[in-house]
Parts: C-alpha cells; sequence; structure tokens
C-alpha cells in the first residue's frame, strides 16, 4: 500500500493448455485433476511450482449482484493439519467485517468433514471459529464447507478501506470469504484483533478455483487466470478461475472501463482506466511493463499467467496490491508528476514482497513495505532514470529525518500497532526503505544482487520473519551482519542516514 503522506514528500488471455502435473506418491504416480486445472494460472515455465507443497485448497462459487452491491456464495476448503497441535477449533477471518471495509460478512452455515458444526466470533465478528467435531490430529486433512452473504458500499472512498467498495465503475471485492486464518507454531492459531493501520490480510497460500456468476455487462477481474467463460439466457455470465498459489484470492467487476495489455516474459499485463481518457489505459500499461520486467530480472521471475493494473477510487491512499492485481487511484493518472509511475512500481514490486515472500504486515510491516520501498529506487534505476532514483532516496531521508528530529524514531520491527501519532509511514516505508540502501552500501552491489535473488528463490510461497531476512543477507555477502540489523530492526539506536 502506499498512504497519501507521502505526497508531501515526493517532488515530483493467453492461457496456456493445461498440461498434466504428475506428483510420485511413493511407488504411485498420481495425477491430481485439482493441481492439473490450476496450471493455467501459472507461467509455463513455472507449472512446477504447482507440486512444492500441500497447500490448502479453496473451491468458492460466487454469486455478484452489483446493485447491492451483495454477493452469496458457498465455499470448501480443503486443509491438512501442518502443525503439531490438535485442533479443537478452526479459525477464518471475516474482514468486511471491520469497521474500515463498511461491509458485512456473514456465514450462514457450516459444516466440518460433513457434520455440522458449532461457530464463535471475536473481535467485532472479524474472526469466526468453528467447533471440529473431533480433533483434527498433525498430518490429517479435513474439508470445511460454509455458506456465506456479503455486501459492501458504494460511493464510500472518503470514510472506508477504497479496495471494499463500488465506485466509479469498479466494484473491489477485497477479501470477501471466509480466509483461513494462520497457525503460528508455538504459539497457536492468529485470533489478533486487526490493526487498522497498514495492511489488514495475514495469510497463508493456497490454491484457489472460483466459479462466479454476475450480470453479463460486468467484467471480471481477479488473482486468477479465466478458465470458462459463458453466457447465460438472462443477460448472465459464469466465469470459472484458478489461481495457482496466491497469498489470497482478489476480485473486482468492472463496468465501462477500457483496458490495454501486452506480454511480457510469458506473462499477460492488463491495465483497466475509465473511458474518459482510454490513452492513461496504455500509459500505465507501458509503466506496468516496465517494472514487470525490470523486477523479474532483479527479483527472479514472477510466475503467474497474468497481471493487472486498475483504477480505482481509493481517494484515502495511492495504491493497494493483491496477488494478481494492483489498485491504483484514480486521481494519479490526471497528474503531470512521476507518482502514478512509483505508484504502480511500488504496488507491482508487492508481487514479490508480501505476493511471493510472505511476512506478517500485521507485525513485521517493514519486511514487505520496506522493501517496496526501495523497490521504488531499484525500479527508476533499473529503467535509467537515476535523477528519479535519487529523488526517491532524498525522499525517504527527509522523511526520516523529520521523523528524528520530532523524538519519534522506532525499531523498524515495532509492530503498526505500536506506530502511533503519524510514525507508520516514516518508520516502515521510509526508513524501511533506508535500511534496505544502508545493507546496499555495507555488502556492495553484487552481494546486494545475489540477496534480493537469493531471498525470492528460498522464500516464495513461504512466510518470513526479520531474521530470515537477516540470515539471507548474511548468506549473500558470506558476512556477518547482526550490528547493522540490531541497530536498525531491534533497537532505535542512532544510525547514519545512508
Ligand atoms: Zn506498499
Amino acid at each position: 500500500m502506499i498512504r497519501l503522506i507521502l505526497l508531501l514528500v515526493i517532488v515530483f488471455t493467453n492461457v496456456t493448455p493445461p498440461s498434466a502435473i504428475i506428483r510420485d506418491e511413493g511407488a504411485a504416480t498420481v495425477i491430481d485433476p485439482f493441481i492439473t486445472t490450476q496450471t493455467a494460472a501459472m507461467r509455463p515455465d513455472r507449472v512446477a511450482d504447482l507440486t512444492r507443497e500441500p497447500w490448502d485448497r479453496y473451491t468458492m462459487r460466487v454469486q455478484l449482484d452489483p446493485s447491492g452491491p451483495r454477493l452469496s456464495g458457498d465455499i470448501t476448503v480443503q486443509l491438512t493439519n501442518q502443525t503439531e497441535a490438535e485442533f479443537d477449533t478452526i479459525w477464518f477471518h471475516l474482514y468486511p467485517n471491520h469497521p474500515d471495509f463498511g461491509g458485512r460478512l456473514d456465514v450462514t452455515s457450516a459444516l466440518i468433514d460433513g457434520v455440522p458444526v458449532p461457530s464463535r466470533t471475536l473481535h467485532g465478528d472479524t474472526l469466526i471459529g468453528l467447533s471440529t467435531p473431533q480433533a483434527i490430529a498433525p498430518g490429517q486433512r479435513t474439508t470445511v464447507t460454509m455458506t456465506f452473504t456479503a455486501r459492501g458500499p458504494r460511493n464510500a472512498s472518503q470514510r472506508i478501506f477504497g479496495a471494499y467498495n463500488l465506485e466509479a465503475g469498479v466494484w473491489s471485492i477485497a477479501s470477501f470469504y471466509p480466509m483461513l486464518a494462520r497457525y503460528i507454531p508455538g504459539i497457536g492459531w492468529d485470533t489478533r484483533p486487526i490493526v487498522a493501520r497498514g495492511d489488514f490480510t495475514v495469510s497463508a497460500i493456497a490454491l484457489y478455483d472460483v466459479t462466479i456468476a454476475a450480470p453479463a455487462d460486468w467484467q471480471l477481474v481477479t488473482s486468477g487466470s479465466r478458465l470458462a467463460y459463458q453466457t447465460t439466457g438472462d443477460g448472465g455470465q459464469i466465469s470459472r478461475f484458478v489461481s495457482g498459489p496466491q497469498r489470497e484470492f482478489y476480485l473486482a467487476a468492472l463496468q465501462g472501463l477500457v483496458a490495454a495489455s501486452a506480454e511480457v516474459d510469458g506473462t499477460r499485463v492488463v491495465s483497466y482506466v475509465q473511458p474518459d481518457d482510454p490513452a492513461a489505459a496504455e500509459r500505465s500499461l507501458a509503466i506496468a511493463t516496465a517494472a514487470l520486467r525490470a523486477f523479474n530480472q532483479r527479483f527472479g521471475a514472477y510466475p503467474y499467467a497474468e497481471l493487472e493494473v486498475i483504477q480505482a477510487a481509493l481517494t484515502q491512499f495511492y495504491g493497494m496490491e493483491y496477488p494478481g492485481v494492483v489498485l491504483i487511484e484514480q486521481s494519479l493518472y490526471r497528474r503531470d508528476d512521476r507518482l502514478l509511475e512509483t505508484t504502480i512500481a511500488h504496488e507491482i514490486s508487492h508481487q514479490w514482497w508480501y505476493g511471493l515472500v510472505g511476512n506478517d504486515a500485521q507485525g513485521e510491516a517493514w519486511l514487505d513495505e520496506g522493501l517496496a520501498s526501495y523497490s521504488q529506487i531499484l525500479y527508476y534505476e533499473m529503467i535509467g532514470v537515476p535523477e528519479q532514483a535519487r529523488a526517491e532516496l532524498d525522499a525517504f531521508r527527509a522523511v526520516y529525518r523529520r521523523l528524528r528530529e520530532r523524538g519519534g524514531d522506532a525499531p523498524l520491527a515495532t509492530p503498526p500497532s505500536g506506530l502511533s501519532d503519524g510514525r507508520y509511514v516514516p518508520v516502515v516505508y521510509a526508513k524501511g526503505a533506508l535500511f534496505f540502501h544502508a545493507l546496499r552500501q555495507r555488502i556492495g552491489e553484487e552481494a546486494f544482487n545475489a540477496f534480493l535473488q537469493g531471498y525470492v528463490a528460498a522464500a516464495s510461497y513461504r512466510e518470513i520473519a526479520g531474521p530470515d531476512l537477516l540470515r539471507a543477507a548474511e548468506q549473500a555477502c558470506a558476512c556477518e551482519l547482526d550490528d547493522l540489523f540490531t541497530d536498525w530492526v531491534i533497537t532505535a539506536n542512532e544510525v547514519t542516514i545512508p
């Protein structure tokens, strides 16, 4: 995400036909149709990623009614207990019930392995716990089935989270379904209340197979790739999407927007804009393709078949990242500075820092936001605009310097809940970006590049914490970085601003 405060300082289908995925299970060779179907969401050379882990599997059917706007659906989650503990409750996030979403998500029935189960909710209905009929043992698989309804606000981006809202032709329906909470080894289910500062969702990688019914004049954009499309006699459409391994499943329905598309390294990139300035679709597509090309080269390849950029009414922030989709505030398309470009680059970098390499955004937000902010600088270097890379860096230095002048410095490891009084953006984004610059100066260009590539290769589809990043950097430089990490991340020792 990029929040508004940065304004003050920045001066300026091509679906591959599924090929069968064959998995070796001991002596037997298994063809898994769920996995085989998922290949449509992957870049052809990354199909093998689908066999890496036993990810949880979501199958959903959703009916959209933009006149509400509201939706209803059913969801089946096949999950494996990959912990050492028995589960007597399975927890799901119901994000739209948070006041910032201004909407509602209600679970209307719940079964575990076919048995109706009782439930309870927590923190203003933002979490629902389903009691298991009998304990789910480590290694055991189980199937949760629920029906749900949801509704959202309209034209409400001035007062609520614009990514869950229908406005300016975009019904953005982020986090609209019951989303499995993470189970943290040694701690238990992640049932913390949501901190509204920063990004909301913290979830594990899963595979999604989603069938959506909607009026035919609404265009569906999702985290996945479309497998099938048909119109129905009554002016409707039914579309089926698969996601590949993604951190959540984002969904938007668009009406009247125009699109431009291109292909980069085997990924189809689509830019959707409002119809009053169709040339903006090509402008934002050019930025998105440049960013994807640059980051593929610098970080390692984006593994999915599609990436979409949507002009949306976010109003209170510049951009928001979802797996496979980024939302960009509509007004940025009308400016004559580089803010649209910076924002698109930042949000696309989140496909690596948040999407592929996960972290606890509610605990260690600097891990993804700091590196996404530093990716703005890497982007301008890569496309050959070094003066803008310097301007971005100078802007972060100025924000961090002002924070220190007012006595607001804090360790990067401070959770967002501890960063009140306007300190969230200066610490997480500005100081976060500067940490990566300090790291780069310390270990040199070659080791820094090895760190970026090695970090993505080792941590893709996983969730990492601060010490994992330290280890990846130390491995790349074959050196000790404890002092640097302590000064920037663990303590608020006065560091030299790089
Ligand atoms: Zn961000």
